[in-house]
C-alpha cells in the first residue's frame, strides 16, 4: 500500500526472535497506523487482565502514513497497557526516531515477552538484530543515545533511562530530548530488559501522488510559520502567560488557578536568561523545542531542551516554585532518567499540600520537608524515585497508589483522573476542558481532545456553556485519534489550520484511496471506540472528575473558581455517552459497534 512499507518486525525477547511479516493491510484500512493500529494490536494480543509489566504485555511502536513525509511529520506512536493506570497507553513521540525507524524498513514494531538479561535492537533496511547491553543499563538517556549514536553511524536511538529498567510506573521512552511522555511505557520497556532501539535505513515509501501531498504540506508549513510566531519563538511555554491571566493556571495542587510570582518562571524569563538556540523536530519549521542553559550557581548546566508548558507548571506554579534555574534541572533530570515531568511535578505538589494539611510530616519522606516552593527537596527526590531508592519507591508508583500509605485524606488530594495526574488546566474555570480529562481514554491528558483550544483560546463555549458543544468534544476526539494514526504533530498541524478536509487530502495523496470526510471521521470514531472497548475490558474506572473539584472551591481571590455541581457534571456525561450511543454505564450499544463495523 501506499505510504506505507508493507512490513511489520515481530521481536520475541523471551525466545530471541525477530520475524518479518507483513503488515495487516486489513486492519490498516480500518484504523490507518499509529495509535490506531497499536490499540487493534494491543486488543489482539494482550491477554485480558494482564500485568502490564509481565512478558506478556506487547509493545507496539507504530508509524503511519504521514511519517517522515512532509513538515510536522517526525511522529511515531507507542502503545502498550500502560502501568500507571492499567488502561491502553497511547504515547506519541517527535524528534527524529520516527521517520529513521520507517526507513528502516518497517511500519510497526511488536515486542513480547521479556530477555534474560539487558539488551537493545538494532534495525537496518529490513534487517534486525538483537545485541547485549550490559555496558548501557543504568546510563540516563542522553549518555545512552550519544553511545550508540557513536557506535551506529547515521542512526537514531529511542531509548529508556534509569526510571524504565527501575520499573517507575510514570517512565518515558526518550529520542532526541523528545519523550513519549504519559502512562509508563518506558517501564513497560524496561520490565522487558530492552534499553534501546536504535534505527537507520534508506527504505522508501511509495507516495500515491506527491505533488500533491508536497502542496499540502509546505502550505501547511507557510502559514503555521505566519500564524504562529510566538509559539515559533518559544515554544508551548508561551502558553504560561495566557493560562495565569484566565486564573485556570493549577497552583499549589490545584488550590488556585492564578500564580503571582509567574514572571519569574514564563516563557520571556526563559528567553531572556537562559536561551541558546531553537531546536525543532525533523522537518518542522517551527522548532518549537527551546535549548537552555543556567552558566553558573547550584543548577548549573549545559544545556537542556524545554521546559514546556506543563513542565513549568508542574514543577513550577503547582509547587508554589518561582525558581526558574531548578525547573530547568528538574526537566533536564527527569528527561534524563526518563520520567514524565507531568506526573512527577504533580507528585511533588501533592506531597505539598501534604505537609501543608498537616496529613504527612518530613518524617513520612525519609526527613525530606516538603513546603511550597522547596525546590531543592524535589531535586533530591527525583534521583531517588528513578532508582527506586527509600521513600522513592513509593513514590515511583505515582500518586494515587502512594496515597495508600496515608490513608482517605492523603487520597482526597490526589487530582488524577482513572490514576493518571492531571495537566495544567484548571477545570473548575474550564468546566469543558476538565470534563474532557475525565472522558480521556488515557487517563487525564489534554491532548486527546486539546479542548482548551476552543474553551479558553477561542471561548466558543462562553454563550451558550460547554454542554451545548458536545459534538465539539466528540468531534476534537475523533479528529486527534487520526492526527495520532497518520501521524502528524498536533501543535504544528493546529497552527497550520488542518481541519478534516486538509487531513482527508493528506491521507488521499498519500495512500491514493478515496475517502471521504464522513469515512474519516468514521475511522476516527473506531479508534476512539476501540480504546474504550479494551478499557471496558480491563476495568476501566468511572468517567470522573477529582472529588476535591466537587468540595473545594480555588483560593486564589480570583473571580470565578467555585466548585463544580457534581448534578451538572453526571448530566453532561449522560448526555457525552448519548452523543456517542454508549449506554448510560458508557458501554459502546451494539448499533454503534455494527455501524463502525466493530461487531
Ligand atoms: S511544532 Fe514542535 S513538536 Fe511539533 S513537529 Fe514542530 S518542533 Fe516538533
Amino acid at each position: 500500500m501506499n505510504g506505507y512499507t508493507g512490513h511489520t518486525l515481530w521481536v520475541d525477547l523471551t525466545r530471541g526472535t525477530t520475524t518479518v511479516a507483513a503488515t495487516d493491510d486489513q486492519a490498516l484500512k480500518m484504523v490507518l497506523g499509529g495509535r490506531g493500529l497499536g490499540i487493534a494490536l494491543l486488543t489482539k494480543l494482550a491477554p485480558v487482565g494482564v500485568d502490564p509489566l509481565a512478558p506478556e504485555n506487547p509493545l507496539i511502536l507504530a508509524t503511519g502514513p504521514y511519517t517522515g513525509s512532509g513538515v510536522f511529520s517526525a511522529f511515531f506512536n507507542v502503545t502498550t497497557k500502560s502501568p500507571l493506570t492499567g488502561l491502553a497507553a497511547a504515547s506519541h513521540c517527535g524528534g527524529k526516531w520516527g521517520p529513521a525507524f520507517k526507513r528502516s524498513g518497517f511500519d510497526a514494531l511488536v515486542i513480547t515477552g521479556a530477555a534474560a538479561r539487558p539488551c537493545y535492537l538494532v534495525l537496518e533496511n529490513g534487517r534486525a538484530a538483537l545485541k547485549d547491553a550490559d555496558h548501557l543499563w543504568g546510563l540516563g538517556t542522553l549518555a545512552t543515545e550519544a553511545k550508540l549514536k557513536a557506535d551506529h553511524d547515521g542512526a537514531e536511538v529511542a531509548c529508556i533511562g534509569p526510571a524504565g529498567e527501575n520499573l517507575v510506573k510514570f517512565a518515558t521512552l526518550m529520542n532526541s530530548h523528545r519523550a513519549a511522555g504519559r502512562g509508563g511505557v518506558g517501564a513497560v520497556m524496561g520490565s522487558k530488559k530492552l534499553k534501546a532501539i536504535v534505527v537507520k535505513g534508506r527504505i522508501g515509501t511509495d507516495i500515491f501522488n506527491k505533488e500533491k501531498l508536497k502542496a499540502i504540506s509546505s502550505q501547511g508549513g507557510k502559514k503555521a510559520m505566519e500564524v504562529a510566531q510566538a509559539f515559533a519563538k518559544f515554544g508551548s511555554s508561551i502558553a504560561f502567560d495566557f493560562f495565569n491571566a484566565k486564573h485556570t493556571l493549577p497552583t499549589r495542587n490545584f488550590r488556585g488557578g492564578h500564580f503571582p510570582d509567574g514572571s519569574l518562571i514564563n516563557a520571556q524569563a526563559l528567553k531572556d536568561k537562559y536561551f541558546v538556540k531553537d531546536r525543532g523536530c525533523l522537518t518542522c519549521p517551527l522548532k518549537c523545542g527551546n535549548v537552555h542553559q543556567v552558566k553558573d550557581g547550584p543548577y548549573k548546566l549545559e544545556e537542556v531542551e524545554g521546559p514546556e508548558y506543563e513542565t513549568l507548571m508542574s514543577f513550577g506554579s503547582n509547587c508554589g516554585n518561582s525558581n526558574l534555574e531548578s525547573i530547568l534541572m528538574a526537566n533536564l533530570l527527569c528527561n534524563d532518567l526518563g520520567m514524565d515531568t507531568i506526573t512527577c511535578g504533580n507528585i511533588f505538589a501533592w506531597l505539598m499540600d501534604l505537609q501543608e494539611s498537616g496529613i504527612i510530616t518530613a518524617d513520612d519522606l525519609d526527613g525530606t520537608a516538603m513546603k511550597w516552593g522547596q525546590h531543592e527537596s524535589m531535586l533530591a527526590l527525583i534521583p531517588k524515585i528513578a532508582a527506586r531508592q527509600g521513600i522513592g519507591n513509593l513514590l515511583a508508583e505515582g500518586s494515587y497508589r502512594a496515597a495508600a500509605r496515608w490513608g482517605p485524606s492523603a487520597l482526597a488530594r490526589v487530582i488524577h483522573a482513572k490514576k493518571q495526574e492531571y495537566p495544567g488546566y484548571e477545570s473548575r474555570r474550564s468546566f469543558g476542558t476538565g470534563f474532557s480529562l475525565a472522558t480521556s481514554s488515557r487517563g487525564a491528558c489534554h491532548l486527546r481532545a486539546q479542548l482548551y483550544v476552543n474553551e479558553l483560546f477561542v471561548g466558543e463555549f462562553q454563550e451558550k456553556g460547554f454542554e451545548a458543544h458536545m459534538d465539539t468534544l466528540l468531534d476534537k476526539e475523533h479528529f486527534l485519534a487520526i492526527a495520532d494514526s497518520l501521524l502528524t504533530c498536533k501543535f504544528g498541524m493546529r497552527n497550520a489550520g488542518y481541519t478534516w478536509p486538509v487531513l482527508t487530502d493528506l491521507h488521499n495523496a498519500l495512500t491514493g484511496a478515496d475517502l471521504k470526510i464522513e469515512d474519516l471521521k468514521r475511522i476516527g470514531e473506531r479508534i476512539w471506540t476501540l480504546e474504550r472497548l479494551y478499557n471496558l475490558r480491563e476495568g476501566v474506572e468511572e468517567d470522573m472528575l477529582p472529588s476535591r473539584f466537587f468540595a473545594e472551591d480555588l483560593a486564589d481571590e480570583q473571580p470565578g473558581g467555585d466548585r463544580i455541581d457534581k448534578d451538572r457534571f453526571v448530566a453532561a456525561r449522560r448526555m457525552y455517552y448519548q452523543a456517542r450511543g454508549w449506554d448510560l454505564l458508557g458501554r459502546p450499544e451494539a448499533q454503534k459497534l455494527l455501524e463502525l463495523g466493530l461487531a
